[in-house]
């Protein structure tokens, strides 16, 4: 139950060339981790989440899902691998205009083949869990830029994922606003045990992920790990 990506290489074409987004990026993030990561714009960050998701396949290196390597599947495959084991939130909530918070949540469910009416109390106890359960029949209109984008992560959770990608999800909230939205993520990442990458740009929040990489030119550079623990105990443990 994790997301690993090994030696990811991704160019796109450029003028005459080719211009290399990613190179040889290796990350690996266990259930229930949350790895953020920072970089300057065009560094690379959505590309390195587009793959993660499937969305784009890299020109060189595996992604393996849940222990699944997502190389040579077909595009029916990995259709149906986003929608059980990926949830994806993009920078702009992209909710559809004419649906509530709650039907937003369960066209995932129609989607996936699922009676949307059957999915009503999931979608009910996921926006109870972003603190939105008052708010379920109201429309994007009348909700706050902050409120969509949690509608926006309770969607991305209604298929229960393995793994989470989490695009820039404040850059249109304020500073209160955006600290909570990284919060509520943390919390989302421990209680549903996803793995989940976040990206931002703002380091400010990030005071209770588990480690911060850093994005420059494509190239990933994962802080050092904490030193080994030679007996596999936690301090506490071995105290009592
Ligand atoms: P970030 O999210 O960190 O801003 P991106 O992953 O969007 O960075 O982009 C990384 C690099 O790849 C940039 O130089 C960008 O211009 C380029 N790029 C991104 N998407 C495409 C594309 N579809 N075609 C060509 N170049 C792209
Ligand atoms: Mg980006």
């Amino acid at each position: 139950m994790s997301l690993d990506l090994r030696e990811i290489t991704l160019t796109y074409p450029d003028g005459g060339g080719r211009l290399t987004a990613l190179d040889r990026v290796t990350l690996h993030v266990p259930k229930g981790g949350l790895t953020a990561v920072v970089g300057p714009s065009g560094s690379g960050k959505s590309s390195l989440l587009a793959v993660a998701a499937t969305l784009i396949s890299p020109d060189a290196g595996t992604v393996t899902i849940d222990g699944t390597a997502t190389t040579g599947m077909t595009r029916g495959e990995l259709t149906g691998l986003r929608r059980r084991k990926i949830g994806i939130v993009f920078q702009q909530p992209d909710l559809l205009p004419s649906l509530t918070a709650a039907e937003q949540l369960q066209v995932m469910a129609w989607l996936d083949g699922r009676s949307p009416a059957g999915a009503r109390p999931r979608a009910m106890e996921l926006l109870d869990a972003v603190g939105l359960a008052d708010l379920a029949d109201r429309r994007p209109h009348q909700l706050s830029g902050g409120q969509r984008q949690r509608v926006n992560i309770a969607r991305s959770l209604m298929n229960d994922p393995t793994v989470l990608l989490v695009d820039e999800p404040t850059s249109a909230l304020d500073h209160e606003r955006g600290a909570a939205v990284i919060d509520l993520i943390v919390r989302l990442t421990r209680q549903r045990a996803t793995a989940t990458v976040l990206v931002t740009h703002d380091r400010t929040h990030l005071t209770e992920v588990d480690r911060i990489a850093e994005v420059h030119d494509g190239r990933l550079r994962l802080p050092a790990p904490p030193p080994e623990n030679p007996e596999g105990r936690s301090a506490e443990e071995r105290a009592g």
